[in-house]
């Protein structure tokens, strides 16, 4: 491989891995895109690198300027590692029920931490709300805004996209991945379909997110909850609008479970809740599709960040969830 410049330089062009057991099950071509193998350990490596290389192209952010994200980890991780890179502050709004883990990388990236009570898109105190306050009263500052700002979906469609076209040599038959944002979603599929218009975009839904019953009913819907974090939503965010989706498929928390722990035993990857949603899809939409095809998804990122929760039993039993063997 060759050499690369920086962190900035390093994240990216992440490879393509063939699951062995899960492809022979289906007898379908199951890869799965390592994305935890970006220098800040995440997809949301690339959407932090693309809204800030375009908050420094359309200069809202200059030199000795501060980024502020309302995130629930990931992309905070990002923002933190860039800014530190580029020179920049870096304050970040987070949920106080997401992982401790999370949050004290955070503070030990650089970042400033603000943990506020969870509360719903509607309310002021939302904190995606909460972030667009604070950058608008500092100076100098730009808000990330990862969910409307189309800077996200536009660096998948300039690097996850081909990536996964080239890695594949135009093979691949289907994409499927959970969504947040919705900025991976959005710009691979528009990257892929423009490639291959018949290739079939899934989205994979956790419980509890709006978006499963909005693919295939046209209404924003939910039910249930989850344990998995960063992915499900109950909007259409910008990001995700006009997105070409061919249909969903809804996970349930235990699926997912028992996915990352086979992940785990079976091929050694050690990966965090959205993965095992998405290799969950991943698995049921090749045996929809039947023998023969390529299928590709996203290992999103480490399992390490849920070590007291995903990979803790006590947490998982009083979580009402049966612990893997
Ligand atoms: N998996 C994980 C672990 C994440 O943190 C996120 C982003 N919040 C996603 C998946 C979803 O990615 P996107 O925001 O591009 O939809």
């Amino acid at each position: 491989m060759a050499i690369r410049d920086g962190f900035i330089g390093t994240i990216g062009d992440t490879p393509l891995i063939r699951l062995g057991k899960l492809s022979a099950e289906c007898d379908c071509e199951i890869l799965a895109k390592a994305e935890f193998l970006n220098p800040g350990g995440s997809v949301k490596d690339r959407t932090a690198l693309g809204i800030i290389l375009d908050a420094e192209r359309n200069g809202r952010l200059a030199p000795g300027g501060t980024v502020v994200e309302g995130t629930a980890g990931n992309t905070g991780i990002g923002l933190a590692h860039i800014c530190a890179a580029r020179g920049y502050r870096c304050i970040i709004v987070i949920p106080d029920n997401q992982s401790r883990e999370k949050l004290e990388l955070l503070r030990q990236l650089g970042a400033q931490v603000r943990a506020v009570p969870p509360k719903p898109y509607s309310d002021p105190d939302n904190y995606q709300k909460v972030a667009a306050r604070l950058a608008a009263s500092i100076p100098g500052a730009v808000w990330a805004n990862q969910f409307d700002n189309t800077a996200n979906r536009e660096i998948h469609y300039r690097t996850t996209g081909p990536e996964i076209w080239r890695d594949t040599e135009g093979r691949v038959d289907a994409f499927v991945c959970a969504t947040g944002t919705g900025g991976t979603l959005a710009g691979v599929a528009r990257y892929l379909k423009e490639r291959k218009p018949e290739v079939r975009i899934v989205l994979a839904d956790p419980m509890g997110s709006a978006l499963y019953h909005w693919v295939l009913e046209g209404e924003l819907c939910a039910e249930g909850s989850s344990i998995t974090e960063g992915i499900g939503t109950s909007r259409v965010t910008a990001n995700l609008e006009g997105t070409p989706i061919d249909s969903a498929l809804r996970v349930d928390d235990q699926q997912c479970l028992d996915m990352i722990y086979r992940l785990l035993r079976e091929e050694g990857l050690f990966v965090g809740g959205s993965s095992g949603i998405n290799l969950v899809a991943a698995l049921q939409l090749a045996r929809e599709m039947g023998p023969g095809h390529c299928i590709v998804t996203l290992l999103c990122d480490r399992g390490g960040l849920y070590a007291g929760r995903l990979f803790n039993p006590d947490w998982l039993r009083e979580a009402g969830l049966r612990v893997p063997v």
